[in-house]
């Protein structure tokens, strides 16, 4: 499937990916359809998604997946470092387990999003009432956590359902997508996350790393984000851009 969502991914990676496979027993115009309309993250059909800011020298880091002790602490230091902002969508079980690090990115000035409670992948085929479930038990823990109930969202995967497109609206937030993935949950390298981003990325980009690891890929690591998010800031520095947090950036509240 020659699409959007291949196009931009190192064609030495592209039959790792669970959809190439997939894809490949539906029809071609099927398939496509699909494709946009539920899994391709930057798509409007489903709900209205934010995936650029309107800044001309910056861009939107942001971080799927976390809080996760040994990584988010790691981000958050070299963010501090190069004095960058960034985003954080965080699973609610996950919050809950680590507040400090939540609390962390509040004090830094990092923004963050609800990412579902548990980030399961076989939430795409539930009904409203489950994706209600999800965004409110993440969203009061972050609360309790930071004061504030988040208004922003970013849907396991990027897949938007009209199911969970209602929860989303009835919870009052809106959709996060990207417009460059790193494709960091993949085993590769610092170098090859480095070289993705900075290939693609343009002024006013959203982008999306990890600093997690949803609970279906607890053997991976996210060991070469971090690695890779020095190189990534020194090379944004360098083209006059800078990463600004997405309370930063958008010109509506990110906080209800
Ligand atoms: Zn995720």
């Amino acid at each position: 499937m020659k699409d959007g969502m291949t196009a931009n991914f190192p064609s030495h990676l592209i039959m790792q990916h669970p959809f190439a496979a997939g894809a490949a027993g539906v029809s071609a115009a099927a398939a496509l359809a699909l494709w946009y309309s539920v899994l391709y993250s930057g798509s409007n059909i489903v709900a209205p998604v934010i995936k650029t800011i309107h800044r001309h020298q910056a861009v939107a880091l942001t971080f799927d997946d976390g809080p996760t002790p040994g990584f988010t602490d790691r981000v958050l230091d070299i963010l501090q470092q190069h004095n960058a902002h960034a985003s954080f969508f965080l699973i609610g079980s996950q919050a809950k387990q680590h507040p400090e690090l939540v609390r962390r990115m509040i004090a830094e000035g990092h923004t963050v999003g609800n990412h579902t409670w548990d980030h399961h992948h076989h939430g795409v085929w539930h009904g409203e009432a489950y994706w209600q479930d999800q965004l409110q038990r993440t969203s009061t823990v972050l609360a309790e956590i930071t004061g504030h109930a988040p208004a922003l969202f970013r849907a396991p995967m990027g897949f938007k359902t009209p199911p969970q497109a209602r929860a989303v609206r009835k919870s009052a937030m809106r959709y996060i997508a990207w417009r460059v993935r790193a494709w960091d949950t993949l085993r590769i390298s610092p170098h090859t996350i480095c070289r993705i981003v900075t290939a693609q990325i343009r002024p006013g980009d959203i982008v999306t790393l990890h600093d997690g690891l949803e609970p279906a890929r607890r053997n991976c690591s996210q060991e070469s984000t971090v690695q890779a998010l020095p190189e990534i800031l020194r090379i944004l520095k360098s083209r006059g851009l800078t990463s600004l947090s997405l309370e930063q950036a958008l010109e509506s509240p990110v906080y209800q």
